[in-house]
C-alpha cells in the first residue's frame, strides 16, 4: 500500500525528513493538520521541501463528486482512494456545530439488510490517515465554520477496524483539536470492540445501532446479533457504563411492520432505560436491496411519545440529505453502477 498524506505519525514523519531540524518538522506537522494546509501551501518552509512532502505524501482522497443540500448545509463528498475503492462523508452545518460524518471502511462486513452498504458488502479497512484526511478535507471545505464533531456513521464498522480508527480518533483529537466528546463512535454491537474501548482513556462518544431489542428481529436484519446478541451487548454496554460514565445513545431506523410496534417500544424501553439511554428514531432511508418501507412520519411521532410514556428519552432525528443520496452508501452504490461496477485502479 502507497503510504498517503496522513497515514504517518508524527516521529515516523521526523523520519521521513531526516536531516530537516524539529521546528521544520512541526510546522510541517501543524501546517498539514491544525491549518488543514496542502504542501504547495506551507509558505513558512523552503521550497525544495514542500515539493519534497508532495511527492513522498501523495493525498490518500481524491475527489470525485460532491454534492450539496439543504441550502448548501448538507455536502456529501465522493473520494476515491489511491487502489480505486470510493467512500464517502459529509458534512453537515447546523445552529451550533458543524459535524463531518466518516467512513471507517470502504465498504462493510456486517451485511445489515437495510444499509446500503451491508448490502454491497467488505473491500477493506481504512487507514488512519484515510480517515483522518477525510476530517481535514471537511475542514478544508468549510473554510470560516468550524469542524467541530465527529462521527462515525459513514460506511464500515469502527469498532471491526479499532486498530486503525483508535489512532485516527487520537490523531483528531490531539492533533485537529476536536473535544474527545464530539467524537462519536456508532457500532452495530461488535462486542469485543466495545470492551476495547471501554479500556481508552478517552472519553469520546458511543452511539450503538440497535434498530431492534428483539433476537429474533435483531438476528434477521443485523446478523452480528447472531455472534453478540442482546443479552451480550446488554453487558458488555452495562460496564462500558461502568468504566467511563459516559452516556449512551441508541440508534433506531424505523422499518415498517419490523420495529414500530408497541410490543417494539416495549422491548426498547426495557432495554435502554437500566441504561439511561437516549434514542434516536430515525426515518429510515429507502436503499436498492431491501423493499420494506419506512415507518411513516406520524408513526413516528406516536412511538416516539409512547417510548416517553415508558420513561425514555427519545429524539427524532431529522434525516439530511435524502434528496441528494447523501446517506449510508447510496452516492457511492450509485457511482459504482456508472464505473460499471468495478472500483477503478489507478495507473501506478
Ligand atoms: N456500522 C456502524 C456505523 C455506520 S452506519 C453502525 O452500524 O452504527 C451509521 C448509522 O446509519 C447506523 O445507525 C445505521 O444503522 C444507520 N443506517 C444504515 N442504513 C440506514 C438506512 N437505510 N436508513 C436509516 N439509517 C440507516
Amino acid at each position: 500500500m502507497v503510504t498517503t498524506r496522513y497515514d504517518l505519525s508524527r516521529s515516523e514523519l521526523a523520519e521521513l525528513l531526516e536531516g530537516e531540524p524539529r521546528y521544520r518538522v512541526d510546522q510541517v506537522w501543524d501546517g498539514l493538520h491544525t491549518q488543514h494546509r496542502e504542501p504547495a501551501e506551507l509558505t513558512n518552509v523552503p521550497k525544495a521541501l514542500r515539493s519534497a512532502i508532495e511527492e513522498l505524501l501523495p493525498p490518500g482522497l481524491t475527489p470525485i463528486k460532491e454534492v450539496a443540500t439543504d441550502h448548501n448545509k448538507t455536502i456529501k463528498q465522493l473520494w476515491q482512494l489511491v487502489d480505486g475503492h470510493l467512500i464517502e462523508s459529509v458534512l453537515m452545518h447546523y445552529r451550533d456545530r458543524s459535524t463531518v460524518c466518516v467512513s471507517s471502511q470502504a465498504g462493510c462486513a456486517m451485511a445489515c439488510s437495510f444499509c446500503a452498504t451491508g448490502q454491497v458488502g467488505f473491500d477493506r479497512h481504512l487507514t488512519t490517515g484515510e480517515i483522518v484526511e477525510q476530517v481535514v478535507r471537511a475542514a478544508q471545505r468549510s473554510g470560516d465554520r468550524r469542524v467541530s464533531n465527529v462521527v462515525f456513521m459513514g460506511m464500515g464498522e469502527p469498532l471491526a477496524n479499532f486498530d486503525n480508527v483508535w489512532p485516527a480518533i487520537e490523531r483528531i483529537h490531539d492533533d485537529l483539536g476536536i473535544g474527545a466528546r464530539k467524537i462519536t463512535v456508532s457500532t452495530v454491537g461488535v462486542v469485543p470492540g466495545i470492551e476495547r474501548l471501554s479500556r481508552q482513556e478517552l472519553p469520546v462518544s458511543l452511539a450503538v445501532s440497535l434498530h431492534s431489542a428483539n433476537d429474533r428481529v435483531r438476528s434477521r436484519i443485523a446478523p452480528i446479533n447472531r455472534t453478540y446478541p442482546l443479552r451480550k451487548l446488554a453487558e458488555a454496554l452495562h460496564s462500558y457504563r461502568r468504566a467511563k460514565n459516559r452516556r449512551l445513545s441508541f440508534e433506531w431506523a424505523m422499518m415498517a411492520g419490523v420495529n414500530d410496534s408497541e410490543t417494539a417500544a416495549r422491548e426498547l424501553a426495557a432495554f435502554v432505560r437500566p441504561l439511561n439511554a437516549h434514542v434516536n428514531l430515525i426515518p429510515l432511508n429507502p436503499t436498492p436491496g431491501f423493499s420494506t418501507p419506512g415507518t411513516d412520519l406520524e408513526l413516528i411521532h406516536w412511538f416516539r411519545d409512547l417510548l416517553e410514556s415508558f420513561g425514555v428519552n427519545a429524539t427524532i432525528r431529522s434525516n439530511r440529505g435524502t434528496d441528494i443520496d447523501a446517506a449510508c452508501g447510496q452516492l457511492r452504490a450509485e457511482q459504482q453502477v456508472m464505473l460499471r461496477g468495478k472500483p477503478q485502479r489507478q495507473k501506478a
